[in-house]
């Protein structure tokens, strides 16, 4: 029964899916998935039809298995600094609906996600004829863990006072599933972007890679090994913006001092802005590096040789195939790439730097929807 269960849960979080394939994200023999399918069809559960997307010309079209009735649609809601992004998707990948909601800076926790909600039910309401809410995925900027909550701002159960963000004082789930009305799945936005890569991106032939997301805000990184996103023991894992690369430097909202975060963001816009005399955006930055200036190019190797630094260490440690980089920064993307390639060959030995790929992702900016897909797809 319990295969019936993990077959059905599957497939109402797909668009279709073939029996070859449940066997294979399932890891079950194909004969069980076989003989699980045709009982479920029997029982009316589940139906099996040609696919309308499926190749066309010599032999049989493929038959995927689905749900009878609507389709199924998931709701993928990421905050940011000062908004939460919410879309409405077909578990095919299709954006039907995106919005930016306001969201004020000292916002947090259940009643910071309330109105995301709304508005997926909204907007699926409104498209009752493409599908229904069968999902929420909740992406947040801090790391999680389920059960406990946002984990950065805490030492052992203590929490701290500073800005680390505490986004979820504890797991908000129940409360989160309540407003939905669908399971809701909560999980760290950069790792989300990391499992979208993996599962249709940059990573999907890599079973061990590493993920960075650099923004206006910092760096993010995602982690796989063994095809598995590693999530740690306090969902710390990954914080790649939180090694040290400056001793007795700065103090981090995280405790430690130094950290690769002290040195990005907003610290590095600050640098800029003094040697220009006005305000400069992380957005003009990259413009004046892409137009020629000369040290705003640099500024973006340096910080390819920043992140260069611990990565080579991290490389050396664990021998990833990849490292998927996620700029979202156009023509900046090579300068900083340059930086962190130059350190992978300065500090990793030279099996390491040479075989690790530095990639460029597959979904810059929105890997996001792909990687809730997965994880609800992974979900029990
Ligand atoms: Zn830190």
């Amino acid at each position: 029964m319990e295969t019936d269960e993990r077959i059905v849960h599957l497939v109402t979080h797909t668009d279709g899916i073939g029996r070859a394939a449940i066997a294979e994200v399932l890891e079950l023999p194909v004969p069980t998935v076989m003989s699980a399918i045709t009982r479920l069809v029997k029982r009316g559960v589940l139906t099996e039809t040609a696919d309308a997307e499926g190749r066309r010309g010599v032999g049989r079209r493929p038959r995927v298995v689905r749900v009878p009735g609507a389709a199924n649609l998931i709701g993928v809601l990421v905050a940011g600094p000062g908004h939460v992004t919410a879309r409405l998707a077909t578990y095919g990948g299709e954006i039907l609906a995106v919005d930016s909601l306001p969201l004020d800076p000292g916002d947090a926790g259940p009643d910071a996600i309330a109105p995301g909600i709304a508005w997926l039910r909204q907007q699926a309401g409104a498209r009752a004829a493409a599908g229904r809410l069968n999902c929420v995925v909740v992406g947040v900027p801090t790391p999680f863990q389920a059960g406990v909550g946002s984990t950065g701002h805490r030492v052992g159960s203590e929490p701290q006072q500073m800005r680390f963000p505490t986004y979820f004082e504890s797991d908000p789930t129940s409360a989160l599933v309540e407003l939905a009305g669908v399971p809701v799945l909560i999980e760290n936005d950069v790792n989300l972007a990391a499992l979208g890569e993996r599962s249709v991106g940059a990573g999907a032939e890599f079973p061990d890679f590493l993920y960075l997301k650099l923004s206006a805000h910092g760096i993010g990184c995602g982690l796989f090994f063994g095809g598995r996103l590693v999530r740690g023991a306090t969902g710390y894992a990954g914080e790649l913006a939180h090694v040290q690369v400056e001793e007795n430097g700065r103090l981090c909202a995280c405790g430690g001092r130094g950290c690769l975060s002290t040195r990005l963001g907003p610290a590095l816009l600050d640098s800029v802005s003094s040697a220009y005399n006005r305000p400069i955006s992380f957005d003009e930055l990259l413009e004046l590096a892409a137009g020629g200036e000369i040290g705003p190019a640099r500024i973006l190797r340096d910080v390819g040789r920043l992140i260069g630094r611990p990565l080579a260490d991290v490389c050396t440690v664990i021998n990833p195939g990849a490292v998927v980089v996620d700029t979202g920064l156009g023509g900046a993307d090579e300068m900083i790439a340059q930086g962190v390639r130059e350190q992978m060959t300065t500090f990793a030995p030279p099996v390491i730097a040479i075989s690790t790929r530095i990639m460029p992702s597959a979904h810059p900016g929105h890997g996001e929807v792909h990687g809730a897909i997965a994880l609800a797809r992974q979900s029990r």
